[in-house]
């Protein structure tokens, strides 16, 4: 059988079994989809008995660092050393991690975005799964490795956080059972939700506090606007890193559908979260401006006058919901 043939799961399965060393990679800024797809990998793999390091761009954020195995991922802009395959979750394109020198070795690809290019040797791509860390749970499956506490505990992670907490589109029944399998795996919800959830610092806090104050809402009373700049974040005693998870708050208010966070970069430069609700695919909107994601949760990084970029996003985002009051009136 070539490599071009057969499922791409079995694909992997066979592409790791003949090899040793490994570097895996995600996202840069990566959430806990990519931290926990990428450990759950990464012990499956030592207990093959494989050589692996884990290489991220940027950190994982605060609360994830009390997870197994999170204090041993190298941060770093290149890959050191040479490997034999580098398996990448959670990223539409290879550039997204923000890491060089991964295409030196045989790429796998494991994602579960719309609109994943396909950069891999091995490409897998599912957009049914509610988290990349559904995938990796088969793919452990699929290696025979059994389910750690700690494989366990990081596709739990991956999949309560890419789901919002089992708020978004895309839980099927089969996000339960692999849930459940995790919980009979020795997993306490409890304990993961306390502490992805509830052990920040009270410069966060106060740094949800001082940006949703300046909130905003656009015309129609549906679209909440907000932004952050670093001057914002140092005088609530935060920083960027602490604003993880502010995007969804404006959605628990009944009448928002959508959100738009802008988030300063430098100068004329900015980061933008989406979030919607339902069937408004913001999706389309991250992806008409050069980015990309889900439906419900996408991002895009823009240039030019905040007041500009404002109303054209906006603007968007106000179409996308006309779309959606379209499709369900006919
Ligand atoms: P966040 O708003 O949390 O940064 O991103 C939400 C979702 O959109 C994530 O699933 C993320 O992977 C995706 N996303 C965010 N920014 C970009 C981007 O610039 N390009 C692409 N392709 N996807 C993005
Ligand atoms: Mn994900």
């Amino acid at each position: 059988m070539t490599q071009n043939s057969g499922a791409p799961i079995d694909r992997i399965v066979d592409a790791i079994r003949s090899r040793q060393r490994f570097v895996l990679s995600s996202h840069s800024r990566p959430d806990g989809d990519s931290i926990g797809s990428q450990l759950a990998m990464a012990y499956a793999l030592h207990a093959l008995g494989k050589d692996v390091s884990i290489v991220n761009k940027d950190r994982a954020p605060g609360p994830m660092q009390q997870f197994p195995g999170v204090d041993g991922i190298v941060i770093a802009d290149e890959v050191a050393g040479e490997f034999e395959a580098a398996i990448i979750m959670e990223c539409s394109d290879l550039a997204r991690t923000g890491v060089k020198g991964l295409d030196r070795s045989f790429v796998i690809n494991i994602d579960h975005h719309p609109g994943n290019t396909g950069f891999g040797d091995i490409n897998w791509f599912d957009s049914s799964a509610s988290a990349c860390g559904e995938m990796v749970f088969d793919l452990v499956r699929a290696l025979g490795v059994p389910m750690s506490g700690e494989i366990a505990t990081h596709v739990y992670l991956a999949i309560l956080t890419d789901t919002g907490s089992f708020h978004y589109s895309g839980i099927t029944p089969r996000t339960f059972e692999i849930c459940k399998e995790t919980l009979e795996a020795g997993v306490d919800p409890v304990q993961v939700a306390r502490t992805v959830y509830d052990s920040n610092h009270m410069g966060r806090l106060k740094l949800f506090g001082s940006v949703l104050s300046a909130m905003q809402i656009d015309r129609t009373g549906h679209i909440a606007i907000v932004y952050v700049d670093y001057a914002m974040a140092r005088a609530a005693g935060g920083t960027y890193e602490d604003t993880e998870g502010l995007v969804n708050l404006p959605l628990t208010v009944k009448e928002i559908e959508a959100v738009v966070f802008f988030k300063q970069e430098k100068d004329d430069e900015y980061r933008v979260s989406l979030r919607s609700k339902g069937e408004i695919d913001i999706g389309a909107v991250a992806k008409s401006f050069g980015g990309g994601g889900h439906k419900n949760a996408a991002g895009c990084t823009v240039r030019g006058p905040i007041e500009d970029l404002r109303r054209e996003i906006v603007e968007k985002v106000e179409r996308a919901i006309e779309d959606r009051d379209t499709r369900e009136s006919t």
